[in-house]
């Protein structure tokens, strides 16, 4: 971690700033702080392969009582969750230069849950969600200000927040594996931080810009807690660091609806139970299919819609935004797919079969689940189409126009991070 992060870190129990103990085993060079023990007025955190862990799970006292015992390589185990085989099989992947993102989360075994996420980048809610947060973050940090990107898991939609402002995104996640995942291929140059997101965030008032949360907070039970952090970590009026900037904004994309069945549910509220978890900002709650639309259909996005309640009751998901600042609520052009450096590659969901000079590419989901989940990139993903293979032969770059642009725009080609399969 860098230690400017210090300024925004918090605990997350007393509130009180974090700083290293020098007197404790360390390791810290150039402003980064690779492994050793933060303490506050309360208590005190490990931090772990550079990424600090600001809860009191069991694995995160494991975890620092081996960081106090000089021994970051178990500590880094223990917050990975493997036992010796398996740690065993990740340390080498881990420390090889040219293991993928798919070779990494293969070696954190089957019961990880990142299969899916291989698929990530074209699936009809990331395209959803990198939008909304890519307009709506631009909207409000104005190229000074700090995104976090609340429950991120593996990165994919801080991504696309990487350019947006100097200061680099925090990911926040209760996963340490997936942070380190994020931090490595997904989203380079984010500040990865572990932590609950059912308790307080570890973070100081009106350190952000814009606070998101998307397709995860379904899953949190304090949901009237997390709402008030949000609002919490962009409110600048009291004594933050940015009074002055224009307002800023809570993004909560892609959460299930009470009153409809969707796959993997969680508990979620109805419309009305969501807007009644905002206490100092009036959110503004959209179906998320007629912004599903608008992506789909290139744009504009809409966000100067109101949809009405009969309107909300049927859509499986909804999306809200609460903030202060008009430019917000309007209709904005659409963002490109993907502005992070990366390799434009073949969609990972096409099987390729070369055909003489073309290639022809099947689209196949990886599983039943995931094609009853997220079947609706049917809307956008051809079934089957061929290319000719000197078309092809440019990857990994591509250019602004002709027909790799056009596959790219079709999301048949995605701009991918770099080793991501
Ligand atoms: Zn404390």
């Amino acid at each position: 971690m860098r230690t400017e992060t210090l300024d925004v870190l918090r605990c997350p129990y007393c509130g009180g700033r974090l700083s290293l103990v020098d007197s404790l085993y360390h390791r810290s060079a150039a402003g980064e702080i690779h492994d050793g023990i933060l303490g506050c007025h309360c208590c005190i955190f490990p931090v772990v392969d550079g990424i600090p862990v600001l809860h009191l799970l069991p694995a995160a006292t494991t975890a620092r009582d081996q960081i106090q015992a000089g021994r970051a390589d178990l500590a880094r185990r223990t917050m990975f969750g493997l036992d010796d085989e398996q740690a065993e099989a990740f340390d080498a992947v881990a420390s090889s230069a040219t293991a993928t993102y798919r070779d990494t989360v293969g070696a954190l075994g089957p019961n990880f849950e990142g299969g899916y996420f291989l698929y990530r980048f074209s699936d009809p809610t990331y395209i959803v969600a990198q939008s909304v947060a890519r307009v709506v973050a631009a909207t409000v940090l104005g190229g000074t200000r700090r995104a976090i990107d609340i429950c991120g898991g593996s990165g994919h939609v801080t991504r696309s927040l990487l350019d947006l402002s100097p200061f680099p995104p925090v990911l926040a996640d209760l996963y340490f594996a997936k942070v380190w995942l994020a931090r490595r291929f997904t989203a380079p140059g984010c500040e990865p931080v572990c932590c609950d997101g059912n308790a307080p965030m570890p973070f100081a008032r009106g350190a952000f810009g814009f606070a998101m949360c998307t397709d995860a907070f379904m899953y949190i039970w304090t949901k009237r807690q997390l709402v008030g952090e949000m609002e919490r970590l962009i409110d600048h009026r009291a004594g933050g660091s940015h009074s002055g900037a224009v307002p800023g904004a809570v993004l909560i994309g892609h959460t299930h609806n009470e009153r409809t069945w969707s796959p993997s549910h969680g508990q979620p509220l109805s419309p009305e139970g969501y807007a009644d978890l905002f206490e100092t900002l009036e959110p503004r709650i959209f179906g998320e299919a007629a912004l599903f639309a608008d992506v789909v259909g290139g744009g504009p996005l809409d966000l100067s819609r109101r949809d009405d309640a009969e309107t909300l009751d049927r859509n499986p998901a909804l999306t809200i935004i609460a903030s202060r600042n008009p430019a917000v609520f309007a209709r904005h052009p659409l963002p490109p797919p993907e502005t992070s450096a990366g390799d434009f590659r073949i969609n990972p969901l096409y099987a390729v079969e070369p055909e003489g000079d073309r290639v022809r590419l099947r689209l196949r989901f990886p599983s039943e689940d995931y094609e009853q989940e997220y079947g609706a990139c049917r809307q956008y993903l051809p079934d089957e189409l061929t290319v000719g293979t000197a078309v092809l032969s440019a990857l990994p770059d591509a250019t602004n126009s002709g027909p790799l642009a056009d596959l790219a725009r079709r999301r048949i080609i995605l701009k991918l991070p770099k080793r991501y399969y």
